[in-house]
């Protein structure tokens, strides 16, 4: 059997951001109109910090205009709640993320469901998730929006296919779970009391995996042909002592039994930040009445 073939994250990532500017262009001659992101972050750790700046940079490069706030580790959940009150009045905001995690001492959850849910660009707010469930309006969380646009370009017709997602959570699994069963595929969820993992990922068509367990999943667990997306992102010390970055898959193993897999990284992160900026044209659009353009 011949090799999986590389679902290439950072090709299709940087098509999608194409579009996205030129629509950003349109946008501004058309109307007047530039969208405006603001990413918000609490401290200092390494990793958000790159996080903030990627999405920073890609903004501009978008030509959008960028509110973003850097807020010292000590400041408190109502200081926190209080920008994103006067980001949620800016009318040049037209998205607003808050990134996480967050000190131990702002509650999450709170801030988010204070971010107004037409700004809310990383989809995770109450009412982005409940149009997510009824099947129609709302932002789109990012990451399981990227997942779909792999999935389409790699597979004409999900129509009826088995679909594993593994890993429940409000960001990536669940949301994930609602796209794919609004695209006509079989969904089975999975987390971590799921008896017999490996039996049911050699049911899927499509596995998904979304958990942060370094290759976890391996070859045998495979369906040979499957579709395979890792949106695992781990750190791993290799022999000589390097710091790589894994997915949740063991690539290696995949690759020879899998039809099409995404390589980590290259593959599914690319897409979450594409999406972001994405969601920030289309509430730019959305808050001004004007038509949000076909992507
Ligand atoms: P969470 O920690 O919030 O959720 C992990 C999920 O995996 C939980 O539902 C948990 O089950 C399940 N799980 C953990 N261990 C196992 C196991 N051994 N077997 C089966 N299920 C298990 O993670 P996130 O959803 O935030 O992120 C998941 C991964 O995706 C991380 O590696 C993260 O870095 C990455 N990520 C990548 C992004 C990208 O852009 N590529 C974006 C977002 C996340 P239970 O609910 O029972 O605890």
């Amino acid at each position: 059997m011949s090799k999986a073939r590389l679902i290439d994250g950072k090709e299709i990532a940087a098509k999608l951001r194409k579009t996205v500017a030129a629509q950003t262009l349109t946008l501004r001659n058309s109307y007047g109109l530039v969208p405006g992101l603001a990413a918000v972050l609490v401290g200092e750790d390494p990793a958000s910090q790159i996080y903030i700046r990627n999405k920073e940079t890609h903004a501009r490069e978008m030509g959008m205009n960028n509110f973003s706030r850097k807020l010292s580790k000590n400041t408190s959940e109502a200081e926190l709640l209080k920008i994103v009150s006067k980001l949620n009045a800016n009318p040049e905001v037209n998205g607003i993320l808050v990134q996480q995690p967050l000190p131990t001492f702002i509650d999450a959850f709170t801030v988010i469901e204070n971010v107004d849910p037409a700004k809310d660009v990383d989809g995770f707010h109450s009412f982005n998730l409940g149009a997510l469930l009824r099947g129609s309006g709302g932002l789109v969380p990012c990451t399981p929006k990227g997942c779909m646009m792999l999935l389409e370009t790699t597979l004409s017709d999900l129509n009826g296919a088995n679909a594993v997602v593994l890993g429940r959570s409000n960001i990536v699994g669940k949301p994930l779970a609602q796209l794919l069963l609004a695209a006509n595929t079989t969904v089975t969820i999975t987390h971590s009391h799921t008896r017999d993992l490996p039996e049911i990922c050699r049911n899927a068509d499509i596995l998904i995996s979304a958990i942060g367990q370094p290759e976890l999943i391996k070859g045998h667990w495979i369906k040979p042909g499957a579709i395979v997306l890792d949106v695992g992102i781990n750190r791993k010390k290799t022999k000589d002592g390097k710091q790589i970055l894994v997915g949740d898959v063991d690539f290696d193993e995949a690759i020879e039994i899998a039809s099409a897999i995404t390589p980590v990284p290259g593959g599914v992160g690319p897409m979450t930040i594409a999406c972001l900026l994405e969601n920030t044209l289309i509430a730019c659009c959305q808050q001004n009445g004007v038509p949000v353009p076909e992507i």
